[in-house]
C-alpha cells in the first residue's frame, strides 16, 4: 500500500514537473552543437535554421562549433550532455549514420544515446574545382585520373564527414582512386581548394554558391539528378560522366537520450511552423531545394541512417584531420 501510495504521488509529482517544463519551456538559452569549422555547411544551415527556429520558441538558440574526426568528436560530447533539453546536435549523415561502420571505436551510439527531434531538408552537393583547375567537366577530370592513378587530391571535411563519402562514392563508380585529404570542416578544405593546394573537393550547394558565384571555384557536376537553378551550366555527373550517380545529404535535430518530450515537442512544433512560412523557404530559408515536409517526420532519421549506412559502408577512412 505504501509502495502504490509512493507511486501515486511519484506520476502525480512527475505529472506535474512535466506540465510545468511544458509552460516554461524554454526559459533559457539553447544550445546547437555542430561538429564541424564555422563557415562550412553544416554550420552556415544550423545558424540559418536555428535562427528562425527561436523566432518560433521565443529564446536565442546559440551554435557551438567543435570540429574534428569527421564529426565524431563534437557528437560524443552532444552524447555526453545533459538531457535538460537545453543541448542539441546538429547531426547528419556521416557521424550519425555511416560512422558506426567506419570507425572501429566511437565515444558515442548515434541510436542508443539520442533522440531524433526533427529532420532538415536533404541537400545535394557539387564537384568543385579551383578556377585554374585544367579540368573542365567532370568527364576531363575521371578520364586524367584514370591515367594518374593516385594523383589527384580531393579534400573533404574529415574521415566519414558526406564530402569523404560522397567523393569515395564517386570515386568508386568512376573507377578511379584519388588522396582524401581530411580537414576539421569544409570551411577549411574550400580555403585550400581555392588555394590551388588540393584538385578538387564534393561541398554542399549552401556554401559551395558564393564560391562559385564569386568566380573563386568552378563547378563541374551536381549530386542531383535534376539541374538546380542557382547553378546554371551546371550538370547533373548523371547526365554527364555517370549515369545513374545520384548523392545527398540529410541532417537531423538530436536531443542527448533522456531529454524532456516537452523540449523535444517544443522544438518539433517550432521548426514545423518554420517550414510552413514560405517568405523564409523559399527566399533561401533552409538553403535548400526541396523543403520536402514528409521527411521531416522524426522517425525519417532512422530510415535514413539505414539507407545511407548501406551506401556509404564500403567508403574507406584514411590519414588524419588538416587545420
Ligand atoms: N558537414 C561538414 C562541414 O560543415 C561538411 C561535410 O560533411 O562534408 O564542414
Amino acid at each position: 500500500m505504501k509502495i502504490l501510495k509512493f507511486a501515486c504521488l511519484a506520476l502525480a509529482l512527475g505529472t506535474t514537473a512535466n506540465g510545468a517544463l511544458a509552460q516554461t519551456y524554454p526559459s533559457r538559452v539553447i544550445t546547437w552543437l555542430a561538429p564541424f569549422s564555422a563557415g562550412g555547411p553544416t554550420d552556415a544551415m544550423a545558424r540559418n535554421i536555428a535562427a528562425r527556429v527561436s523566432k518560433e520558441v521565443g529564446q536565442q538558440i546559440i551554435i557551438e562549433n567543435l570540429g574534428g574526426a569527421g564529426g565524431t568528436l563534437g557528437a560524443g560530447k552532444a552524447a555526453k550532455a545533459k538531457p535538460d533539453g537545453y543541448t542539441f546536435l546538429v547531426g547528419h549523415l556521416g557521424y550519425m549514420g555511416a560512422a558506426p561502420s567506419l570507425y572501429k571505436k566511437l565515444p558515442y551510439d548515434p541510436i542508443r544515446d539520442f533522440d531524433p527531434v526533427f529532420r532538415f531538408p536533404d541537400t545535394p552537393l557539387v564537384l568543385l574545382v579551383p578556377q585554374a583547375s585544367p579540368h573542365k567537366t567532370a568527364a576531363e577530370l575521371i578520364a586524367f585520373a584514370k591515367k594518374n592513378p593516385g594523383t589527384l587530391n580531393f579534400g573533404n571535411a574529415g574521415a566519414g564527414s558526406t564530402s569523404h563519402l560522397i567523393a569515395a562514392l564517386f570515386e568508386s563508380k568512376a573507377g578511379i582512386d584519388v588522396v582524401s585529404i581530411p580537414y576539421k570542416g569544409a570551411a577549411p578544405a574550400l580555403n585550400d581548394l581555392m588555394g590551388g593546394q588540393v584538385d578538387a573537393m564534393f561541398d554542399q550547394t549552401n556554401t559551395a554558391l558564393p564560391q562559385v558565384q564569386g568566380g573563386r571555384l568552378r563547378a563541374i557536376g551536381l549530386t542531383s539528378t535534376q539541374p538546380m537553378a542557382q547553378f546554371p551550366n551546371v550538370p547533373p555527373l548523371a547526365d554527364t560522366a555517370l549515369p545513374g550517380f545520384e548523392a545527398a545529404t540529410w541532417y537531423g535535430l538530436y536531443a542527448p537520450k533522456g531529454a524532456p518530450k516537452e523540449a523535444i515537442q517544443a522544438m518539433h512544433q517550432a521548426y514545423l511552423k518554420s517550414m510552413s512560412d514560405k517568405a523564409w523557404t523559399q527566399d533561401g530559408g533552409p538553403g535548400h531545394p526541396p523543403a520536402d515536409g514528409s521527411a521531416i517526420r522524426a522517425g525519417g532519421i532512422r530510415q535514413a541512417h539505414r539507407r545511407r549506412d548501406r551506401q556509404v559502408a564500403r567508403s574507406r577512412s584514411r590519414g588524419q584531420d588538416h587545420a
